[in-house]
């Protein structure tokens, strides 16, 4: 039976990868600080721990693992990544466990490992026109991200393709574009655009008022969590290194994301704009690259895992507030 360790395993991405290789017949480890909140983990093994901790890094590795797959990291959406009060955290904690994975990995003389990096590796001087953001892969140089998430997740980049290039290991790097999908967070802080406004248009009653936050006016490219997971395993198994944009292409407004989500509410919304943490203009995947090296590319329609994701995230809110719909 092949085996395969997922770290982050209490997360969203996750939490879902672990389910994902479980059917398809895998013994799984997952590690994490934390259970997954929202369903139990499926992993064989759960071990809970700090990956900050290298001593806790090198226990948890183990050389029978064909498949290693690195998604740990203190990360959350622009409500946490652009206020500047994480900053340090976000640096000095992922940055560890990256340098801590990579060494432990290095030692048991695992070969694959797969790491996910982020869109916000891109220059903000690329994407300050919503209609045309360039996403392409090679234009993420000279450098210049827009948050300290995304230079994290940059020299992180470096780190793997360099242990890679000295110590002949396989990695796997892949440019996530926001991903999105039931059993992800969506209150407290950390929720992305697609689930804080599934839950802001659950909570109103028919013809009430969300905010948003800036004019609304911004793209975004947003990928269901199973082609997320499709992209990430074909990336692991096949012989491209990266690193590779795995998102969707179809860009939508933040405004019209929010029209759609009403729509499949079947409520009719007004929207006030008010300032909040925005990040760049417009962000959309390139996916030329891993079309020409994978052969496959994301292609569902946003809507359709926007109604599953919904259908989630109004059950939670309902549950929430004790079964109670909104006031008419
Ligand atoms: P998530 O926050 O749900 O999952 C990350 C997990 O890492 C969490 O469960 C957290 O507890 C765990 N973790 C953090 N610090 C840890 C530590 N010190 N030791 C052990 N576990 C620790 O995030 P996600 O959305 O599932 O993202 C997974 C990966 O994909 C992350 O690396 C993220 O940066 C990357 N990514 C995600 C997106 C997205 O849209 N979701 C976009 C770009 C990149």
């Amino acid at each position: 039976m092949p085996e395969a360790l997922v770290c982050g395993a209490g997360g969203f991405i996750g939490s879902h990868l672990v389910r994902r290789l479980k059917r398809e017949g895998f013994w799984v480890r997952g590690v994490d600080l934390k259970f997954p909140e929202f369903a139990p983990t499926e992993a064989d093994d759960f071990v809970q721990g700090d990956l900050r901790d290298q001593d806790f890094c090198r226990l948890v590795v183990d050389r029978r693992f064909t498949e290693v797959y690195q998604l740990a990291a203190d990360m959350g959406g622009a409500g946490f990544v652009f206020t500047g009060e994480h900053d340090a955290d976000i640096l000095h904690n992922s940055a560890t466990i990256n340098l801590n994975m990579l060494d432990a990995c290095r030692r048991r003389r695992v070969k694959r490992i797969f790491y996910s990096s982020s869109a916000c590796i891109y220059p903000a001087y690329n994407q300050e026109n919503p209609e045309n953001p360039l996403c392409t892969e090679e234009s993420a140089y000279p450098a210049a991200p827009d948050s300290e998430y995304g230079w994290e997740k940059l020299f992180s980049e470096h780190l793997y393709l360099a242990f890679a290039r000295n110590y002949g290991m396989e990695v796997r790097v892949a440019r996530y574009h926001n991903i999105f999908g039931p059993e992800g967070t969506w209150k407290g802080g950390r929720e992305k655009a697609p689930a804080a406004l599934c839950r802001k248009i659950a909570q109103i009653p028919e013809g009430g008022e969300i905010e948003v936050w800036g004019d609304g006016q911004q793209t975004r490219s947003f990928l269901y969590i199973d082609e997320c997971l499709e992209a990430s395993i074909r990336l692991m198994r096949s012989e491209f290194p990266g690193p590779v944009n795995i998102g969707s292409e179809e860009m939508i407004r933040i405004n019209d994301l929010a029209q759609m989500i009403a729509q499949v509410a079947g409520k009719k919304i007004s929207i006030r704009h008010i300032p909040g943490p925005l990040g760049v203009r417009g962000r959309n995947s390139d996916n030329r690259l891993i079309r020409e090296k994978l052969g496959w590319a994301p292609s569902q329609p946003l809507e359709k895992g926007i109604a599953l994701t919904y259908a989630w995230i109004s059950e939670q809110v309902a549950r929430d507030r004790g079964g109670k719909q909104p006031a008419a």
